[in-house]
């Protein structure tokens, strides 16, 4: 394997305009400089080839420009670009209706639809209030639910993104994620740490710092993305599902990362059987077109009063026939690859920890897997400079990957990738691991 030059002087120019015209507030993962995709491979403007682990963040779920997707775009472009949603559009409708039949609900389901994660988590967040006429929330550390004032609020995996902003959205009370890797809570012999974290909610913050009652619910990813792709304790969403009955509190899963078959199934939520009341979905829903949806029960949704939310751009004729194009894909086939392939993977990268002593944590659930880096498996203590020299080294080798978390990295390729790609970028990552051990040996 050859590390290359990278970036090469097309994309160093191109950097070079960028700095001076787009804000610096992107947080930029490195020197990559797209040029097209196909599938789940990348070619950058001065024609390196990368093999695609990130996938726009787990955005491009059917692969870079899927002919299908494409195709939909193209004859829908023809017809009408816009109508906006105070009128009527049959691809809208059409959109819903398979939002509706995916939904993790045994009841009928309603969607609202915005541009973006973060206006699904709005949505959700002032359906919530205005169902229950309770003001509180629980969230957790490490989520990420986006960056507007309102899901800013929930958002605390880097304590950069809310610098300066206060005051966003009041009434979150954040209580630590069932990480089982880094536990922070004690506890009980026999209970599952997710067990404990529901407890802790229950003992400590209703007892002591929000009644129950006042508390319209509990925003939650099923699995952390940006926070270090963490994958919960099995015990946690039964317990938590029970909780939000309990006190009938909402059950709001944020699936912006994980969901729309990136874990082998529609909503990851659905690996523990658990129902939630909302479902927060973007990024994988339409193949890179921007689009967010907020699935509910119907029997709330329906609640809401005309005018009580709305927008623009809501069902977006371009944004909805690339989705129902991506929701077709992804069942038809790609959702069963990603379980396959997700498996396959896993079995690959355990292996691969015996192996090298940083490699402290592999974890995930189809293809939305996180590695994580320590100085050693002892002390489980963080690494992020190793993780980053291996980020490093796989970009130089032909691997996009992404960091995420303090010490982590994620493995979330297009839901179509081969098992030849796969396991070419598995012995390529092996390889930027191999080169990070001698830099820090
Ligand atoms: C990315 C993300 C968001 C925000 O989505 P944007 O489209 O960037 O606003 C919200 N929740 C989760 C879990 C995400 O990963």
């Amino acid at each position: 394997m050859k590390l290359r030059d990278v970036p090469g002087p097309k994309a160093k120019a191109i950097i070079e305009r960028d700095k001076k015209v787009v804000s610096p507030s992107y947080p930029r993962s490195g020197p990559f400089v797209m040029d097209h995709g196909k599938g789940a491979e990348i070619w950058d403007v001065d024609g390196y080839r990368y093999i695609d682990f990130v996938a726009g963040i787990a955005v491009n779920s059917t692969g870079h420009s899927h002919p299908k997707v494409v195709e939909a775009i193209q004859k829908q472009a023809e017809k009408f670009l816009h109508i906006s949603s105070d009128y009527y559009n049959p691809v809208w409708v059409e959109l819903a209706e398979k939002l509706a039949e995916i939904a993790p609900f045994s009841e009928p389901a309603m969607s609202f639809l915005g541009n973006s994660g973060t206006e699904a988590v709005e949505a959700a967040i002032k359906l919530a209030r205005s169902y229950t006429k309770r003001k509180f929330f629980i969230g957790f550390i490490s989520a990420f639910h986006g960056r507007t004032l309102g899901s800013l609020a929930f958002t605390a995996s880097k304590a950069v993104y809310r610098r300066d902003f206060f005051p966003w959205m009041p009434g979150v009370i954040h209580v630590p994620y069932p990480n089982p890797y880094r536990p922070v809570l004690l506890s009980k012999p026999g209970e599952d740490y997710g067990e404990t974290v529901v407890r802790y909610i229950e003992e400590q913050i209703f007892n002591k710092v929000v009644p129950a009652d006042e508390v319209a619910g509990i925003l939650v990813e099923p699995i952390q993305g940006e926070g270090g792709y963490v994958v919960p304790p099995d015990g946690f969403f039964p317990a938590l599902r029970k909780l939000c009955d309990k006190y009938g509190i909402l059950l709001i899963d944020d699936e912006v990362q994980a969901g729309m078959g990136r874990t082998g199934k529609w909503w990851a939520i659905e690996h523990w059987g658990v129902e939630p009341d909302i479902v927060c979905a973007a990024k994988g829903i339409a193949s890179g077109v921007p689009l967010g949806a907020t699935i509910a029960r119907k029997s709330i949704m329906e609640k809401w009063a005309t005018g009580a939310h709305g927008n623009t751009y809501g069902g977006n004729p371009i944004a909805a026939v690339a989705s129902i194009a991506t929701i077709e894909l992804i069942g038809e086939k790609y959702m069963k690859n990603a379980a396959e392939m997700g498996e396959y993977a896993m079995g690959k990268l355990k292996e691969m920890a015996e192996r090298h002593p940083n490699l402290g944590d592999v974890r995930g659930k189809g293809l939305m897997i996180g590695l994580e880096f320590v100085k050693d498996k002892e002390s489980r203590e963080y690494f992020p400079e190793f993780r980053n020299k291996v980020e490093n080294y796989a970009f130089r080798l032909g691997v996009l990957a992404m960091g995420c978390g303090k010490s982590s990295l994620r493995i979330a390729p297009p839901l179509v990738i081969t098992k030849d790609l796969m396991d070419e970028g598995l012995a390529i990552l092996e390889e930027a691991i191999t080169l990070a051990e001698k830099d820090f040996s």
